[in-house]
C-alpha cells in the first residue's frame, strides 16, 4: 500500500545467547521481510556494555546463520553510532526540549514518584530552571520533556495501543549519567538512518513505541509501521528471558525449534516431514500471514541447553 520500499530489522541485545524468544522473533521480522520482497537487516544493539556478554554478538550472528536466516548487507553495530546519536542530542539541546538531570535513583525514590507503564515518572525537579541541584559536580543525564498529550498508532498485531506521555512515562533519559546512550534514543535514529518502514519486535517493548513516537516527531523522521510480537511465557507464566533461565538455543535441534516457532507464530501445517531449516523458512514466506500471529503465546519447554 506505501510506496516505500519494505525494509526491516532484527535488532538483538548481545546481552546473552539468543534462545527461543529471540528465535521467534528474529524469524517473524524475517518472513515479514521476505513476504513483502523487502530487504532484512540485523542492527546489534551493543549500547550497554555493562550488561552485555563477551561473544554474544558474533554467537548471535553464527546462531541466525545455523537456521539459515540470512541477512541483507552489513550488520550495523550501535557502539559504532556514537555521532550520529551525539548529533540528534545536540538537535534536541538545540530546540531546546532538554535538560540536564543530576536525581540519582535514590534521590528520585526519596520523592515517593508515581509509577508509570514503565517504572517511575520523573518528579521533574531538574526541569526547574530555578532548583539549584546539590551536586552539579557529576555529569548529568539528558532527559527529554514530555508533552501531556496522547500519542498512539494502529499495530499490526496488537491493534490500537496509545499513551500519554506526561502521565503515563513521564520525561525519559536519552543519555545516561554513567556516559552510555538509552535505547529509546538509539533506536529511533537508527531506524531513520536505515530507512527502516516496519518495526516487528517483542511486546516488552509495546510501551516504548509511544516515547519513539515523540522523538521521531521531536527530530522530524518518519514514522514505520509498528507490530508487536507475542512474548512466550513459561510454565510459570513468566517471560522466556536470560533473567527468567531461558535456555540458549540448541542448533542441534534447530528444526524442532523452527517448527515450533512456526506454530506459535500461526503458520499452517508443515506439508512433509524433515524440511531443513531453509525449506521450512522457504515454504513460510509464502504461507505467513501477520493476521493469524496470536497477540498472546505459552510455552511450557524449548529444546535447549544451560550452559548460558
Ligand atoms: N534490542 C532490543 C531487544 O533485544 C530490541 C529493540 C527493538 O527491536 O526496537 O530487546
Amino acid at each position: 500500500s506505501d510506496s516505500k520500499p519494505y525494509i526491516g530489522r532484527f535488532a538483538p541485545s548481545p546481552t546473552g545467547r539468543l534462545h527461543i524468544g529471540s528465535l521467534l522473533t528474529a524469524v517473524a521480522t524475517y518472513l515479514d521481510a521476505r513476504q513483502h520482497g523487502g530487504t532484512w537487516l540485523v542492527r546489534m544493539e551493543d549500547l550497554d556494555p555493562p550488561r552485555e556478554m563477551a561473544g554474544a554478538a558474533d554467537d548471535i550472528l553464527r546462531t541466525l546463520e545455523a537456521f539459515a536466516l540470512y541477512w541483507d548487507g552489513a550488520v550495523m553495530y550501535q557502539h559504532e553510532r556514537n555521532d550520529a546519536y551525539q548529533a540528534a542530542l545536540e538537535a534536541l539541546q538545540a530546540a531546546d526540549v532538554l535538560y540536564p538531570c543530576y536525581c540519582s535513583r535514590k534521590d528520585i525514590a526519596a520523592l515517593n514518584p508515581v509509577h508509570g507503564v514503565d517504572g517511575w515518572v520523573y518528579p521533574r525537579i531538574c526541569a526547574d530552571k530555578a532548583y539549584r541541584p546539590p551536586h552539579t559536580d557529576k555529569t548529568p543525564a539528558w532527559r527529554v520533556r514530555v508533552p501531556d498529550a496522547v500519542y498512539g498508532f494502529d499495530d499490526a498485531i496488537v491493534g490500537h495501543y496509545q499513551q500519554n506521555l506526561a502521565h503515563d512515562v513521564g520525561d525519559f533519559v536519552l543519555k545516561r549519567a554513567d556516559g552510555w546512550w538509552a535505547y529509546q534514543l538509539a533506536v529511533v535514529v537508527d531506524d531513520a538512518a536505515q530507512g527502516m518502514s516496519h518495526v516487528v519486535r517483542g511486546q516488552d517493548l509495546l510501551v516504548s513505541t509511544p516515547r519513539q513516537l515523540y522523538l521521531q516527531q521531536l527530530l522530524g523522521l518518519p514514522q514505520p509501521h509498528y507490530a508487536h510480537l507475542p512474548l512466550l511465557t513459561n510454565a510459570l507464566g513468566q517471560k522466556w528471558s536470560k533473567q527468567t533461565r531461558a535456555p540458549a538455543l540448541d542448533v542441534r535441534h534447530k528444526e524442532c525449534l523452527l517448527n515450533q516457532v512456526l506454530d506459535i507464530l500461526g503458520l499452517p501445517k508443515r506439508p512433509v516431514n524433515d524440511m531443513t531449516c531453509a525449506e521450512l523458512l522457504a515454504w513460510a514466506v509464502n504461507e505467513w500471514d501477520i493476521e493469524k500471529v496470536p497477540s498472546q503465546a505459552h510455552i511450557t519447554e524449548a529444546h535447549g541447553d544451560t550452559d548460558t
